[in-house]
């Protein structure tokens, strides 16, 4: 699970059913609403604000226009929902969307019982969507059978890009071969952020540098679905954060005579993934460029703190 902590603690909560709904206040001659705030039909219980809700099962299947997931959240309680949930998305990223679902109703609720306001308004949906795309990819589950390494069509410069988020902020790094001799390896140091904002900021300043270099013939290859899909507008990404960086991404595209980005096994991409975890030590706006031209011809290139919301755009200014 890699949803935030505060969504796995409540989760814990809401299957032990031990959160202040209107049955336990009510129990405890606690005053409070004891009727259900989203559709003011039924007496809340954990069981109804979170599962049997007309208004949950609503906001459960607008979600699902946006996140596919293959069976719905469903059963006659909440572990029995979890448990099918779980039998149902193993080891994927959905095995936190019940947290997030169920957190955001929480917080909906609270809105609607102390500060008076409408509860499982659109702004709820794109809340749930962009907090639950902008978690970081699980882990791999279990070892994989060997894939075949990408085909790669060297009449064009290829790229390969990661990005990473931990605990010593987030960070991006690229491959980009000119050909089968020169090369560039770049880390970039991007501050705090998710892993996704890492990812994306990653290929527009890969994109960026490609055009500045006159690459305007491009592949690049990333082992995140998620990423490739926004890319190729495949899928829609709703976290406003986000949407900004991939709109800048997709503006870039149409200045390349060429361009395309696929999706490769996570094995076929260490080196990229390495350049994005030692990036994640930068400090952010600053860059390390290493040029390899043959076997023995290094050069190296480090580009101080810039605000890239300031300067980008402009060629990196590479120094020696
Ligand atoms: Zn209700």
């Amino acid at each position: 699970m890699n949803s935030p902590p505060h969504t796995r603690l409540f989760f814990w909560c809401v299957l032990k059913d031990i959160i202040p709904t209107g049955d336990h206040l009510t129990r405890r001659s606690i005053y409070g609403p004891s009727w259900c705030s989203l559709c003011k039909a039924a007496s809340e219980t954990t069981v109804h604000l979170f599962l049997q809700c007309p208004a949950t099962c609503t906001l459960w299947n607008n979600i699902s226009a946006h996140i596919i997931f293959s069976r719905n959240w469903r059963g006659d309680d909440i572990t029995s929902a979890w448990t099918y949930w779980n039998r149902c998305h193993p080891g994927s990223n959905l095995l936190n969307l019940p947290l997030v679902v169920t957190w955001h109703i929480w917080l909906a609720r609270n809105r609607y019982i102390f500060n008076d306001q409408a509860v499982c308004s659109p702004r709820t949906e794109e809340n749930i969507i962009a907090a639950y795309q902008e978690l970081p990819d699980p882990p791999p589950s279990r070892p994989r059978t060997i894939q075949p390494p990408p085909v790669i069509d060297k009449s064009h410069p290829w790229a390969f890009f990661d990005g990473a988020a931990n605990q010593n902020g987030c960070g991006g790094g690229f491959v980009l071969h000119v050909n089968d001799h020169h090369k560039y390896l770049v880390k970039m140091g991007f501050g705090r952020g998710s892993n996704n904002h890492a990812e994306l900021l990653a290929i527009r300043n890969l994109m960026h540098f490609s055009l500045d270099h006159q690459y305007t013939n491009l592949n690049i290859f990333r082992d995140s679905m998620t990423v490739v899909n926004w890319i190729n507008n495949a899928t829609i990404c709703h976290s406003h954060t986000l949407s900004n960086i991939l709109y800048d991404a997709h503006t870039l595209k149409a200045a390349f005579n060429h361009f395309s980005c696929l999706h490769i096994y996570r094995e076929h991409n260490s080196e990229a993934d390495k350049l994005s975890k030692e990036a994640s030590l930068l400090s952010r706006g600053e860059w390390l460029i290493v040029e390899v031209q043959g076997p023995d011809e290094y050069r190296y290139y480090h580009r101080p703190y810039i605000d890239q919301r300031e300067q980008w755009g402009n060629s990196p200014d590479i120094r020696q």
